[in-house]
């Protein structure tokens, strides 16, 4: 086996077959080091690693305090719900390379101590890893037990809380309880709980046979290695796209200026994310920090490239009545501002003479929904709506001036997306 040296990592099978079983991975990658939780804990940390599921925490930090966390034995959650529409890289990762996955679920479980594994994934990528799964345990690869769970359709299912809530079979996909220290210390069962997404396992399985330095040799300090991203806007469909973080969407992704002109705006991060103006997001180095620095994240790898002939303000009106649909009804924010937020984006793109105290009421709604939920689901919302008002300020200034656009074709995906496949 050797390491991969060109600027893809997870989606490298070397002219591989579409679905990478048991005996083409061990082939490409060769078993995994039978090292401990010592070494395992030290090299994840040293690595940098940071979650991809989309909050970005460090990866080696979550792993120690689920590991010195308790009475009794960890569990771990490979976390590959995908509740957001306009994402696809989970499920592209789980049907395409599943042991990649469950290599790395075993790898967090001997770190942290935990002798058994939910894959909690969607319905359409149950099948394939059942199939993997299968395939490992009649070679008996693993030291641990698997279960799988499968999320419902909700935005929200893959929020660490909301995960658990659906393992532990109640109020499946809403969020339980503020932060993550009540999970790591009691999460699935009652037990000390691990929850991290398929793509951070995926790179932790890399970690474990390639070792920390050879995960820094790209990406940032502070954003190592790569990142998957799911594309909407350059070609017809969606696509899968690896990257090495820190180069900018525009070399990434063959953007020329001719290319930009047809791009009105960049959404990073997805619905819970931000809009950047397109000369700014094609120029910026993608990393986390970076995004951070111009009020967005690169959450879970999201990037929509809104091409102009599509009405933003439509758009976004459709998705925050999307999100305001999926708030789980328990908090303020959630049971009254949301839905007033989306009615006043309606207004704005449909009736924008109607739209009280005109573009400037938005990020006045914005602010008495933000830090007001029990989860971070309204906040994103909010920055959401911010960030497009500044964004596509010169068309909300159209529709009060001259009426809503006439067409209004959809574009964001909502409430689903199709299969992506890689490039
Ligand atoms: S803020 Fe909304 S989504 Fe989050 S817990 Fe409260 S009601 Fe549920």
């Amino acid at each position: 086996m050797s390491a991969p040296v060109g600027p893809t990592r997870l989606l490298d099978t070397t002219g591989g077959p579409d679905v990478v079983g048991l005996d083409a991975h061990l082939q490409r990658w060769g078993p995994l080091p039978s090292a401990g939780s010592k070494a395992l804990l030290d090299a994840v940390g040293r690595s940098g690693l940071r979650g991809h599921g989309g909050a970005w925490f460090p990866v080696g930090t979550k792993w120690r305090a689920v590991a010195g966390s308790g009475r009794s034995r960890p569990v771990v959650v490979a976390n590959g719900a995908e509740g957001e529409p306009a994402s696809g890289k989970d499920r592209y990762l789980l049907h395409h390379s599943p042991h990649l996955v469950l290599d790395g679920a075993t790898t967090a479980a001997r770190a942290v101590g935990a002798d058994h594994v939910v894959v909690h994934l969607t319905a359409e990528a149950a099948a394939g890893v059942r199939a993997a799964l299968d395939e490992r345990a009649r070679r008996g690869i693993d030291g641990c037990s698997f279960e799988i769970v499968v999320a419902p359709d909700r935005f929200l299912a893959g929020q660490e809380s909301a995960a658990v809530a659906t393992v532990n079979g109640k109020s499946p996909g809403i969020p339980t309880f503020v932060g993550i220290r009540t999970v790591r210390e009691h999460g699935v069962a009652g037990r000390p709980t691990l929850v991290q997404n398929v793509e951070t396992l995926a790179h932790a399985a890399l970690i474990a046979r390639f070792g920390p330095d050879w995960f820094r040799s790209v990406g940032t300090a502070e954003s190592p290695g790569t990142a998957l991203l799911t594309v909407t806007g350059r070609w017809d469909a969606p696509r899968i796209v690896e990257v090495p973080l820190g180069t900018t969407l525009g070399q990434a992704l063959g953007i020329d200026a001719g290319t930009a002109r047809g791009i009105q705006g960049v959404l990073l991060g997805g619905y819970g994310g931000g809009w950047l103006p397109t000369a700014t997001a094609l120029a910026m180095p993608f990393a986390e920090e970076t995004a951070r620095a111009h009020g967005t994240s690169v959450g879970a790898g999201v990037v929509v490239l809104l091409p102009t002939g599509v009405c933003p303000l439509a758009e976004v009106a459709r998705v925050v009545r999307y999100m305001e649909g999926e708030g789980a009804g328990q908090c303020g924010p959630c049971v009254n501002g949301l839905d007033v937020l989306a009615t006043s984006l309606e207004h704005l793109a449909y009736r924008p003479r109607s739209l009280r105290g005109g573009v400037a009421a938005l990020p006045t709604l914005c602010g008495l929904v933000e830090g007001r939920g029990a989860c971070h689901h309204p906040d994103g919302v909010a920055r959401f709506v911010r960030t497009a008002v500044d964004v596509f300020a010169d068309h909300a200034g159209l529709h009060l001036s001259r009426g809503p656009c006439q067409t209004t074709r959809p574009f964001l995906a909502v409430p689903t997306t199709p299969v992506a496949r890689a490039r």
